[in-house]
């Protein structure tokens, strides 16, 4: 079987074609197999479950925040009160003709008490401070990696969108090249390849035959098999018989 004892023009098989549609459906799974797993996905999943717990640790935060801020507020309204009363005392004090040594000596010791108090309260006020201060330092480090986020999420959709697209591009080109192939040979042999390619159940259908082996299961034709296969016509239908596919010789 050389090309010297083939008619010119007929070399080739018929099954050839067969092979080369099988190629580029290889091809269109790749791609879309391609599309399915891209790393990007797996990188929004992540970065979508970051998001949501940084959300989540800011609300913490916010909760946490407000609550010290409400009880510091509360207890600078009481300061407010204390230095109110604080200067009231004062005034009666100092306008002498108007109380008695007693009254003095009462409006003194209530004068000190109400200092004692407002310190009380400024320390309160001093310690609630210093505990919001890192929650807001850390309530900021979190809105700036919520931004960061949110970033690498438009990020990671737009490379998957171009992904997509490109592959779609990929996609179209390979059917339109396997479109001119199936138009190119009778029906009946794509009838063929479209039942092989059903009952191979995804392993490949067709197999090319390149030196002794088989390219579908890249085992060697046996022996035994060999001169009753390349005695046949090469447009005769063959299978191997390792793995069963469609030989191509
Ligand atoms: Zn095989």
């Amino acid at each position: 079987m050389t090309d010297a004892t083939t008619p010119l023009g007929a070399s080739a098989s018929r099954l050839e074609v067969l092979a080369s549609i099988q190629d580029l459906d290889i091809r269109l799974s790749q791609i879309a197999h391609r599309i399915e797993h891209l790393p990007e996905r797996q990188m929004l999943d992540d970065v979508v479950r970051e998001m949501a717990a940084v959300a989540r640790r800011g609300r913490e935060l916010d909760a946490e925040i407000t609550a010290l801020e409400r009880k510091q507020r509360a207890h600078e309204d009481e300061v407010a009160l204390v230095e109110a009363r604080r200067s009231h005392n004062s005034e009666r004090l100092y306008d002498s003709h108007l109380t008695s040594p007693k009254e003095a000596e009462a409006l003194t010791a209530e004068a000190a008490a109400l200092e004692r108090r407002q310190i009380q309260i400024e320390d309160v006020i001093l310690e609630l401070m210093e505990q919001i201060e890192p929650l807001s330092e850390s309530r900021t480090e979190l809105a700036e990696r919520a931004e960061d986020a949110a970033r690498r999420h438009d990020d990671t959709e737009t490379r998957i969108a171009q992904a997509v697209s490109h592959a779609a591009e990929e996609r179209d080109e390979v059917l339109g090249a396997r479109a001119e192939l199936v138009a190119s040979v009778p029906a009946e042999l794509i009838a063929l390849y479209d039942e092989r390619r059903i009952a191979a159940r995804g392993e490949l259908a067709v197999g090319r035959l390149v030196g002794l082996t088989c390219s579908a299961c890249h085992l060697e034709i046996p022996a035994v098999d060999r001169d009753r296969i390349s005695r046949l016509d090469r447009d005769e239908v063959v299978d191997c018989p390792q793995c069963g596919a469609l030989l191509v010789r």
